[in-house]
């Protein structure tokens, strides 16, 4: 079981015995029985008002355990702890302005003369305090004052600590601890349960305030657990058993003063010691816990930095390789298309319809191999090239694609409108291929009606998005997310000539720049490509793309 839940079945386990009791002392005083009021005819009787309050207390912690809170039986317990707060304020009244307010005998009268007492039935001036303060600690019972702090802990150690001093009283024999003068004792039934009461009330709400601590699993909660009780507790055992010792005559005073201080200090460090062994070694185990951990983080770095060394390695190799293929390829490509249309040339004539068909579809192939191979440059080149991060103003850049583009935009008669575009953080070069490669895509893939396409942007939390809208044949959803992958082509060339690699490269150039690109369409209804850029060159963009793309080696400066 948790300490948490000890607590409360502690609490609970008081609560029930408290009303118990409660009914004895009131069975007490109903039938005579006088063992119920006090342990003999040397001590003082617990007053039948106290039997009354101490059931309204009980059946109020009861009330108030956590497994059966609610709104009625808070309001219940409450109006129980009003009841017997009253009950004590109203005695402490009496005491101090030495009147009769008639509440003492409301239950049961008390023939006058009573031991220790000053006024018949009247509890002591203690027992009415402690009242006043359990109540307060029960009204208050779930009030938290900045965050975690509980008032009503205060009342309840306040009422403890008062209690424990009577009880002390009793064990020395100092009677001015449990009777002030010319007041009525507390009965040392009374004084018992307070203390216990006190504890209840403390323990009803473990895990908030200083109780977290007493209930954590943590070293301090272990500390906690076994110091207080033990700091409390064994200095009353110890000068109850050396002063025992002295009345039975075994020894003088000062002998019986010398014993208390000599077996406080062996208990106490008795304690210490029980509960410092088991400390110490959960301490060893932590601190060998954390060497271990930073090993480990340290065997983890290396390996990282390692793995990450060796990625580059092939991710520079592999660049390499794609630019030098691509660019050696193309070489002997171009003169298998050279001889090819050579062939053709001069030998038209003398060749059959069939062969001529054969040398137009070897060219054809030859051609767009040649083109399938300068597209795959540009995308190794996107990578192997060092990004030049600058202040970009997107109008400029969309005014050199539509300059770029203006053979195929007049062809097609396209409209390219734009909303005001702001500034970002690019690198100029590649923001004009992103959008070049998606305009032109834009117009490729039209309808019979004339494109349009229009170009807008927003600024969000993760920097600029942007849109570039056409009216063009669409693509049905569940191909849009393959669209950006290398050679990946939905339509036949036949159709729509091409090489797969275009949207590849934007996405490449929007990811270099720490964005995100994707594409939302219905066929025939035309598609919207979106992406995300850092807007301008701020400090804060500055320092994300530079601890990005630092590492790899790209400059960051302003235009
Ligand atoms: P391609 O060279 O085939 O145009 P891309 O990588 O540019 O290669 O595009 C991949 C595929 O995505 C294209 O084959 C086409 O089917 C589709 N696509 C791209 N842009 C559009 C668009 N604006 N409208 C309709 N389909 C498009």
């Amino acid at each position: 079981m948790r300490w948490v839940s000890r607590f409360r079945v502690f609490s609970e386990f008081i609560s029930i015995l408290i009303v118990f009791i409660g009914f004895l002392v009131l069975l007490g005083w109903a039938f005579d029985i006088s063992i119920f009021l006090g342990p003999g005819p040397g001590f003082s009787t617990a007053k039948s008002n106290i039997g009354l309050t101490f059931i309204l207390i009980g059946v109020s912690l009861w009330l108030l355990q956590t497994r059966r809170l609610n709104k009625n039986n808070k309001h219940m317990a409450r109006f129980l702890a009003f009841a017997v707060f009253l009950i004590g304020f109203l005695t402490l009244v009496e005491y101090m302005f030495n009147v009769n307010i008639g509440i003492d005998q409301m239950l049961f009268k008390e023939a006058a003369g009573a031991l220790n007492t000053v006024s018949p039935n009247r509890m002591a001036f203690t027992a009415a305090f402690n009242l006043c303060m359990a109540g307060i600690a029960i009204f208050l019972m779930d009030v938290k004052v900045s965050g975690h702090y509980r008032p009503s802990n205060f009342f309840a150690i306040l009422g403890f600590f008062v209690s424990l001093l009577a009880l002390i009283g009793y064990l020395f024999g100092v009677s001015l601890l449990y009777m002030i003068p010319q007041f009525t004792a507390i009965a040392i039934y009374a004084a018992v349960l307070f203390v216990l009461l006190f504890l209840a009330l403390i323990f009803a709400r473990p895990d908030s305030g200083f109780m977290a601590i007493g209930s954590s699993k943590s070293l301090v909660g272990v500390l906690a657990r076994s110091m207080v009780p033990a700091i409390i507790f064994i200095p009353i055992i110890i000068g109850f058993i050396g002063r025992s010792g002295y009345r039975v005559g075994f020894y003088d005073q000062s002998f019986s003063y010398a014993l208390i201080a000599l077996l406080s200090i062996i208990s106490l460090i008795l304690v210490l010691w029980i509960v410092i062994i088991p400390l110490n070694k959960a301490v060893i185990k932590q601190r060998k816990a954390e060497v271990e951990l930073v090993k480990y983080q340290d065997q983890l770095e290396e390996q990282i930095e390692e793995r990450t060394k060796e990625l580059q390695r092939s991710n520079d190799d592999l660049k390499q390789f794609a630019y030098v293929a691509s660019h050696d390829l193309r070489e002997p490509l171009r003169m298998i298309t050279n001889f090819l249309q050579l062939l053709e040339r001069r030998y038209k004539d003398q060749l059959d319809q069939d062969a001529n068909e054969f040398i137009y579809y070897a060219v054809d192939g030859a051609k767009r191999l040649d083109k399938m191979i300068k597209d795959l440059l540009e995308y190794s080149r996107v990578t192997n090239k060092k990004m030049e991060l600058q202040d970009v103003d997107l109008r400029d850049v969309v005014h050199q694609v539509q300059s770029n583009l203006s053979l195929l935009i007049a062809e097609n008669s396209a409209q390219i409108t734009y909303d005001p575009l702001p500034r970002i953080a690019g690198d100029k070069n590649q923001m004009t291929i992103l959008l070049q490669n998606l305009i032109s895509n834009s117009i490729k893939y039209r309808r019979e009606q004339t494109p349009q396409i229009h170009i807008s942007a927003e600024k969000s939390d993760y920097g600029c998005v942007f849109s570039v809208k056409d009216n063009g044949i669409g693509i049905d959803p569940q191909h849009l997310e393959g669209i950006f992958t290398i050679f990946n082509r939905l339509h036949p060339k036949e159709e729509y000539e091409g090489t797969g690699i275009g949207l590849a490269i934007a996405q490449r150039i929007v990811h270099q720049h720490g964005g995100e690109i994707w594409a939302e369409s219905e066929p025939g209804e035309g598609t919207t490509f979106y992406f995300t850029l850092p807007c301008q060159l701020n400090r804060y963009s500055k320092s994300l793309l530079f601890s990005k793309y630092s590492a790899i080696g790209i400059k960051i400066g302003k235009e």
